[in-house]
C-alpha cells in the first residue's frame, strides 16, 4: 500500500536476510542476546554485535537503542524491548506502541529510509498476535503520515500464521474498514 510516496509491505521470511537500511530486533532488557529473532540476529551479525550491545547499559521496555549491523546485509540494528504479556491490563498495549514509535524515531534520527520489523513480543513474550499486529500497523501508519525520511517499512513474518494475520489486518486498517 502507498501513503503518498511511502510503502508498507508484508513479507514472510527471515529478518536477518533483509537488505534494508535497518532491521529491528525484539531484544530483552539486558541486550545480551537471547532466543528467537534476537538469537538469529546475533548469529547472523557476528560477535561484534554483542560487544557493542554490552556497551549500551541495557534497554528499558518500550525503548530502543541502535547499533551497527556488522555481518548483516542491513547497516543498522535497532534493538527494542517489547512487553511480556501479563493479561493485557499492565500497560502492554502502550508499551508495544512505544516500541514501534521509538524505533521509527531512531530511524528518523539516523536518516534511515528502509526499515524491517519482526512481530515484536508475539513469540516468547506471549502478546496475542492479532492485538499486537493491529498495534504494529496502526503505529507505523500514523508515523508515515507525518513528515519523515522513512520511505519503506517491511513487516517480516516468520510464521505462516503471522503472515496471514498481517495480510488480513493491513488491508482492513489501511482501507479504513477497521478504525484505529
Ligand atoms: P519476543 O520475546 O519479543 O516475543 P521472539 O523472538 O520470541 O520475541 O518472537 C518475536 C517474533 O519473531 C515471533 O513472531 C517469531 O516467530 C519471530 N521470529 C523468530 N525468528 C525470526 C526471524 N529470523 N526473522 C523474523 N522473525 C522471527
Amino acid at each position: 500500500m502507498n501513503l503518498a510516496n511511502k510503502q508498507i509491505l508484508v513479507v514472510q521470511g527471515d529478518i536477518t536476510q533483509q537488505g534494508v537500511d535497518a532491521i529491528v530486533n525484539a531484544a530483552n532488557n539486558s541486550l545480551q542476546g537471547g532466543a528467537g529473532v534476537d538469537g538469529a540476529i546475533h548469529r547472523a551479525a557476528g560477535e561484534e554485535l554483542l560487544k557493542e550491545c554490552l556497551t549500551l547499559g541495557g534497554c528499558a521496555t518500550g525503548d530502543a537503542k541502535i547499533t551497527k549491523g556488522y555481518n548483516l546485509p542491513a547497516k543498522w540494528v535497532i534493538h527494542t524491548v517489547g512487553p511480556v504479556w501479563r493479561g493485557g491490563n499492565n500497560g502492554e498495549d502502550e508499551l508495544l506502541t512505544q516500541c514501534y514509535r521509538r524505533c521509527l524515531e531512531l530511524a528518523q534520527e539516523y536518516q534511515i529510509s528502509r526499515i524491517a520489523f519482526p512481530a515484536i513480543s508475539t513469540g516468547a513474550y506471549g502478546f496475542p498476535l492479532e492485538r499486537a499486529t493491529k498495534i504494529a500497523i496502526t503505529e507505523v501508519k500514523s508515523f508515515l503520515e507525518k513528515d519523515t525520511c522513512i520511505e519503506q517499512v517491511i513487516f517480516v513474518c516468520f510464521s505462516q500464521e503471522s503472515y496471514n494475520c498481517y495480510q488480513q489486518l493491513i488491508k482492513k486498517i489501511l482501507t479504513g474498514e477497521i478504525k484505529t
